[in-house]
């Protein structure tokens, strides 16, 4: 592994900073345990050893920003305030402080000043079972990019390495920030193996967006989008849905290859099964927000279902599928960024994603 030092700090990052009142940034903080967030002006941090600095270039808000904002029972477990809120994002390298263990799982070797990087959210420890097996993405010990530590809904944030992704400069910068939306449909859809088959998706936020987008990539014969909205039902005909609908149409009960719950509802998780032809496959990647009740035998045996589950983006398998159908443009993500705001406005773009009337929504610093 070969990575210049920059010691004293690269002058390029000085050059910047030194132009800046106190080396303060703008950050979006989740500050106290209650609902809402603070916009305030931070200290830029340092890189710790193993970690790069970013200039953050764009940023999306997800839906789980949303649950942190509005201080959810999943938030309140998952997060210490203060902290910088915020993991799909994409920067330019500003400084690197590299690992001096030589033992510590380093993807990538030869991230540069200049580069784009994007971060996986998925913190892996690199010692755990789970990462011995190469189930990085599910590590026993993770720890999460914008929510577990600070985030980059900021001006400048801090990565590992080990968990930056270095961007092919022929994909839009728009692009580069929502890629762990499309991380998660591709792991979903390559988990369902959907070539030739009739899938169906529950839920046209932007994750299930990308998954309609993403099976007719990947050879799906005919792809059905169901959303209550008719907004994002539009945005699912534009993302390559033959046919969509707010609930499950009676003809499709039991007609369906391949079953995608992307919504998180657990009235969709049953309709799902419900949809699902015997023998068929069912994968469940939305979090319901409540327990789901469910005939376990006329489900789970007579149908003799396989029911599958997915958690993020395989680290780094889905990065370089998702890679491939953005640079071969099979995928554009351009049609579900819908918005755009600035940094300072994101009282607005929070007003915004709970209207339900968008895709993706930008920020740009
Ligand atoms: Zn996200
Ligand atoms: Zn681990």
């Amino acid at each position: 592994m070969v990575l210049s030092h920059p010691t004293p700090r690269n002058t390029r990052i000085w050059k910047e900073i030194t132009h800046m009142t106190k080396q303060t940034m703008l950050a979006v903080l989740k500050a106290r345990s209650t609902p809402g967030v603070e916009l305030q002006r931070i200290a830029i941090p340092d890189p710790k050893e193993g970690e790069l600095l970013v200039k953050v270039k764009a940023a999306s808000i997800c839906g789980t920003d949303i649950s942190i904002y509005d201080w959810t029972p999943w938030a309140e477990g998952h997060i210490k305030p203060p902290v910088v809120i915020g993991h799909e994002i994409v920067g330019e390298v500003i400084e690197i402080n590299p690992s001096a263990s030589s033992g510590q799982a380093v993807y990538a070797e030869d991230i540069k000043i200049g580069d784009f990087v994007s971060s996986e959210t998925h913190i892996f420890c690199g010692s755990c079972y789970q990462c011995r097996i190469g189930n990085r993405h599910i590590c026993e010990n993770m720890e999460l990019f914008g929510i577990g530590r600070n985030g980059g809904f900021a001006e400048y944030a801090t990565i590992p390495i080990r968990t930056s992704w270095k961007n092919e400069r022929s994909v839009p910068i728009e692009w580069m920030s929502t890629q762990e939306p499309l991380g998660n449909a591709v792991h979903v859809v390559t988990k369902a193996k959907v070539s030739g088959k009739r899938v169906v998706v529950f839920g046209l936020g932007p994750t299930g967006l990308c998954a309609v987008a993403a099976a007719k990539a990947y050879g799906a014969k005919e792809v059905i989008g169901i959303n209550r909205g008719e907004y994002r039902r539009k945005l699912g005909k534009s993302m390559g849905c033959d046919a969509t609908y707010d609930e499950l149409p009676k003809a499709l009960v039991n007609q369906c290859d391949v079953v995608l719950e992307m919504s998180g509802n657990a009235s969709s998780f049953v309709q799902g099964l419900e949809a699902a032809r015997i023998a068929g496959t069912m994968i469940a990647f939305g979090i319901p927000k409540s327990d789901v009740s469910l005939n376990a035998g006329k489900y789970l045996i007579n149908k003799e279902l396989t029911i599958s589950s997915v958690f993020g983006r395989r680290i780094w398998e889905t990065w370089y599928q998702v890679s491939d159908l953005l640079k071969s443009k099979k995928v554009n993500l351009g049609k579900i960024i819908t918005h755009e705001c600035k940094l300072k406005d994101f009282e607005k773009a929070v007003a915004i994603m709970k209207s339900g009337k968008c895709g993706k929504i930008l920020l740009r610093p």
